[in-house]
């Protein structure tokens, strides 16, 4: 059989020594080199941002926002550096409108649940689409049954794109609000999000957009999208668990109410009445996650070092060459082929249940995701259980590719 060459020369990126920054890339499991393929469910850290967290716990904690000495007042400049950063990151407008939370699933929760106070009466529609993880989904249904509203769903054809006839169709004068992933986790599709929020305007209803599968993989300008509201979790761009953005234009975030009450998100308490902050300490109660703020600033810091044209343009090429080659091996589906993807594939051997072959090439040092991917509504689009899911970044490389093939193979045999 032909082996499908790597294009090396399609792009001018040198991922020997990228793979130096990462430590845990030099891991052995079960004997063997790690090949670690479940970026999607979370990215591994540069020694940078592992230094980072360390020296700060080392040398520099103390509780932001809230002390005259020194160490307080040095937290609290990083802390609003990294909200600088972020807000660099997105090409936001206003530091205001960069909130920190505790990830993508924090945000959307946040967002829901306030959005969902001031705006969503009995009656009320919101549309989601059939590709969301379960976090852009139940935060949504929480709200419809406490509301008594109703959610509304985009479907996607077979290839994994939405159907953006059908989504015109679902607006009316009770939708509120859209929520839609910017790339799926479990089948790639990068989604048209510009039309989609186009759409919703002509509507006069604001979108948030999913990002926690794509500004890992890609740039992302809040202000050129014109979403209303932006949302992604730290640990998937190479930073710290625990900590993730909640973006909102800040007319929209000034206008709602807070989503949890305690320090640091108030003005003046008292029993009568308690006064609220301004933006963007409304929305952060309590002692926030400043480290992991400060983690993420230097993990965007590192992304935008490498150079995120760089990083898609060979992820883009990764993910042809680990295509096709999954082609070559056969007797397979592969679930996702839309025309834009992130790096990740979603397959299925014919006959064969995800969780075995999963564990098999867990032997072989390799680490993918099997199951739902948190999508069971894609699974049950397809009548699946599950598929087995290769997630790459801009660290893995085709040496890689052609291990995680060879051992596909032989599970595959071992299997059948
Ligand atoms: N949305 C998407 C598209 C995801 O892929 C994930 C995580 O896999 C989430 C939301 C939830 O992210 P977190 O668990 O970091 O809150």
């Amino acid at each position: 059989m032909q082996i499908t060459p790597f294009m090396t020369d399609l792009t001018n990126f040198d991922v020997q020594k990228t793979r130096e920054d990462f430590p845990i890339l030099h891991t052995k499991i079960h004997g063997k080199p790690l090949v670690y393929l479940d970026n999607g469910a979370t990215t591994q850290k540069p020694q940078l941002v592992i230094d980072r967290v360390r020296e700060l716990y080392e040398k520099k904690n103390s509780s932001i926002h809230r002390g005259v000495h020194h160490l307080s007042e040095m937290m609290t400049e990083e802390y609003e550096y990294a909200r600088r950063t972020v807000k660099d990151f997105l090409n936001a407008r206003d530091t205001n409108e960069i909130i920190f939370t505790s990830g993508t699933t924090g945000s959307i929760n946040a967002l829901a649940f306030s959005f969902g106070e001031k705006h969503v009466i009995e009656g009320d529609e919101i549309i989601i689409s059939e590709m969301e993880h379960h976090s852009n989904i139940v935060p949504w249904q929480m709200l419809c049954e406490r509301k008594k509203a109703k959610l509304r769903v985009i479907p996607f054809d077979e290839n994994g794109e939405l159907i953006l006839n059908e989504y015109k169709l679902l607006f009316n004068e009770k939708t509120r609000i859209v929520a839609v992933t910017h790339a799926s986790n479990s089948l790639g599709t990068i989604n048209p999000v510009k039309e989609i929020i186009h759409i919703a305007h002509e509507n006069n209803v604001p979108v948030m957009l999913d990002g926690a599968q794509a500004v890992q993989h890609g740039k992302i300008d809040v202000q050129d999208l014109d979403c209303d509201f932006y949302v992604f979790s730290g640990h998937k761009i190479y930073g710290p668990t625990g900590i993730g953005i909640l973006y909102g234009k800040e007319h929209l975030l000034d206008a709602l109410p807070p989503y949890q009450g305690g320090g640091d998100m108030i003005d003046c308490v008292r029993f009568e009445k308690t006064t609220y902050n301004v933006l963007p300490f409304k929305f952060e109660a309590g002692t926030t996650n400043y480290i992991g703020a400060i983690g993420l600033a230097s993990a965007i810091e590192y992304v935008n070092s490498k150079g995120v044209e760089n990083i898609a343009a060979y992820e883009k090429n990764l993910l042809q060459y680990a295509t096709r080659r999954l082609i070559e091996v056969g007797e397979m589906t592969i679930y996702g082929n839309a025309k834009e993807k992130i790096s990740i594939i979603s397959f299925l051997p014919d006959k064969i249940h995800p969780y075995d072959m999963g564990m098999l090439i867990d032997k072989l040092g390799i680490a993918v995701r099997t199951g739902t991917h948190c999508t069971q509504p894609v699974m049950d689009h397809f009548s699946i259980s599950g598929t087995i899911r290769a997630s790459m970044v801009f660290y893995n490389t085709a040496e890689e590719i052609d291990i995680f093939i060879d051992a596909v193979k032989k599970a595959k045999m071992m299997l059948s």
